[in-house]
Parts: C-alpha cells; sequence; structure tokens
C-alpha cells in the first residue's frame, strides 16, 4: 500500500460523520487514519456514472486527486426486481424530494403488487484508490437481500430503511438496532470485505 513516508491518512469521499466513524473503525487494525474529504478541498463530483462501481470511483478519484492521499468511495442505493432496478444508482434523488417523498413515491410505483413480487436489495460498491491515476482501484460489492412492505415501520436508520423488509429478522430494517444493522448491511459487507483485501495488498 502506498503512503507518504509515516503518513498513513486515507480520505474517506464523503461528508458524512457516521460513515466515517463507521469506517474509521473498521480499518482502525490496519493502522490507517481516515480522514474526511471535508479537511481538503475536494469539490462535489458529479455522479456521471451509469453503475455504483463508476460513481464510487469518480467520487474516489477526486478525493484522491484534490488530497494527495489515497481515498475511499462508497455508492449506495435500493435496487427493486420489479422496476428493473430502479431507483438504483438514483436512490438518494428518487422522487426529487427528500426520503419520505421518495418512499411515498417507491410505495406508489409497487401499488397493489403482491409480497412475492416485492424482492428488492440494498447494493454497496466501496473502491479504495492509492492516487488519482490509480489504474487499478480495489473495488468491493455487497447486497442484502429483502423486500418492499406497503407501509413504513420503524423509526431508526435513515432512506428506505422504514420500506425494507429483513427476512432473517422479520421486521424492517428501521426496526433494526442501530447497531444490528451496521455489522449486517449492505454497507457492512462491503467494508468487511475491503478490510480483508487492503490486509491482502
Ligand atoms: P449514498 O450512497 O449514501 O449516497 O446513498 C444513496 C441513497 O441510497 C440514500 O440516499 C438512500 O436513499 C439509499 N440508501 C443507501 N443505503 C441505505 C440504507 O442503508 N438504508 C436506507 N436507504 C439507503
Amino acid at each position: 500500500m502506498s503512503n507518504h513516508g509515516q503518513d498513513r491518512s486515507v480520505v474517506l469521499a464523503s461528508g458524512n460523520a457516521g460513515k466515517l466513524r463507521e469506517l474509521a473503525g473498521i480499518l482502525a487494525p490496519l493502522g490507517l487514519q481516515l480522514r474526511s474529504q471535508a479537511e481538503f478541498a475536494v469539490p462535489e463530483v458529479e455522479e456521471t456514472g451509469l453503475s455504483f462501481v463508476e460513481n464510487a470511483i469518480l467520487k474516489a478519484r477526486a478525493a484522491a486527486q484534490y488530497s494527495g492521499h489515497p481515498a475511499i468511495a462508497d455508492d449506495s442505493g435500493l435496487e427493486v426486481d420489479f422496476l428493473n432496478g430502479a431507483p438504483g444508482i438514483h436512490s438518494a434523488r428518487y422522487s426529487g424530494g427528500g426520503d419520505a417523498a421518495n418512499n411515498t413515491r417507491l410505495l406508489a410505483a409497487l401499488d397493489g403488487l403482491s409480497p412475492g413480487l416485492r424482492t428488492a436489495r440494498f447494493q454497496c460498491a466501496l473502491v479504495y484508490m492509492r492516487h488519482a491515476l490509480d489504474p487499478m482501484p480495489l473495488v468491493c460489492q455487497a447486497s442484502w437481500e429483502g423486500r418492499i412492505l406497503d407501509a413504513p415501520r420503524g423509526d431508526n436508520g435513515f432512506g428506505y430503511d422504514p420500506l425494507f423488509y429483513v427476512p432473517e429478522y422479520q421486521c424492517s430494517s428501521a426496526e433494526l438496532p442501530a447497531e444490528l444493522k451496521n455489522r449486517i448491511s449492505h454497507r457492512a459487507r462491503a467494508s468487511a470485505l475491503l478490510l480483508e483485501a487492503l490486509r491482502r495488498r
């Protein structure tokens, strides 16, 4: 793994303090210091990719370029089978409104559909780039299977959590305690894969 002398900084291409804390804990055994891209003047990247992987690479590349450090970025979203994978990479801006409006639009799109046809999964792509021109980014992908409820349940989490039914626990992901969700989610699984990949490198 390249570093700048003894500097073990890795920049996370996100302004989300929760994500930084979670991933910093996961990478701590490697002696890496995960830093927010807010510390560097990294401009907002236009997510022009057509896949989670492409968008994660665009974000990681910009963070590496503007910080001069290795960078990590994630991109995630919800894939609904009946909607041919929508909202997918457009998950955050599906309705043009916030989380509540996104959930309302999703419920309307699946109105009257039987439980067996409401299959869906959260997807997460997590990318590590040694530098902005890294020709071989580490790419870790994981998913979390579930189905879309016909009404919201639970107050934890964010985004589509109130509508995402988790069969193993027979509740929505917004009804799971945060510590449990953070162990079994798409992001948790992709993070564990990244830890393994960095260990091997
Ligand atoms: P981002 O990758 O953090 O930008 O997330 C993209 C969008 O996908 C979020 O705004 C949510 O709408 C949705 N999403 C991603 N992960 C989750 C999750 O764990 N729970 C609920 N919604 C999620």
